[in-house]
């Protein structure tokens, strides 16, 4: 079942939940929808369309939550999915500067790379394959990267994300279509980072928690 992006009350992004989470949220007036999926979830008596966008009706303060964490999956995002040297599509995490040769695991230092590239490089420089980026690799910043990261995406997203970071991460509608994404799709909502719980915690509402594994179930109203 489809995510559900929450939005603060200032629009800010604040996470994704389940749509069973957001159903409830906006049921108990805690947040309102702002986009449709173009799902129904019936109840015993009665249709919902489900959201695909809610926005909380009131304020939650988030704590400040530091760099975006360093992932495989937040830079392929970064890197759109595609070799920083070819353009072909990436299948590996390339360091720019060599580990064996005191290239660090960073931002401005991992790049994604397709396995070509990467085992052509090995452990040699830039500069001694005579080999160019377009551009440096830097960390990505902006609010909208608490939801890039989690791998989770959505077409609909994209006009509120974009004002807080998103570039072409939302472009187009590729769920997990690289084979090396397969079996790795994201837990629910907010087991891995912090703030990602923030929005529905902070929110006043206590929802039944989401656990680990637990599906989505139909809407009893
Ligand atoms: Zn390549």
């Amino acid at each position: 079942m489809p995510h559900v992006l929450v939005l603060n009350a200032s629009y800010e992004p604040l996470g994704v939940v389940t749509m069973r989470r957001a159903l409830i949220l906006v049921l108990n007036h805690k947040a309102v929808s702002l986009e449709d999926s173009g799902i129904t979830l019936h109840s015993a008596t009665s249709a919902l369309p489900a959201p695909s966008v809610v926005r909380l009706t009131r304020f939650v303060r988030v704590p400040f939550c530091g760099p975006v964490p360093l992932t495989r999956r937040a830079l392929f995002a970064r890197d759109h999915g595609r070799c920083v040297y070819c353009g072909a599509a990436a299948t590996s995490v390339d360091h720019v500067i060599p580990r064996s040769r005191g290239g660090q695991h960073r931002w401005d230092n991992v790049v994604a790379a397709c396995r070509r590239c990467n085992h052509t490089k090995a452990d040699r420089h830039l500069t001694e394959l005579g080999w160019r980026m377009k551009r440096q690799p830097a960390p990505p910043s902006g609010l909208a990267w608490r939801i890039i990261g989690t791998g989770i995406k959505d077409p609909r997203w994209r006009p509120y994300l974009e004002p807080y970071g998103a570039n072409d991460q939302f472009r187009e509608y590729e769920h997990h279509d690289h084979p090396e994404y397969a079996g790795s799709h994201p837990l629910p909502l907010g087991r891995a980072h912090g703030v990602h719980s923030a929005p529905v915690h902070g929110a006043g509402t206590r929802p039944a928690p989401v656990r680990r594994g637990e599906q989505p179930e139909s809407l009893s109203a």
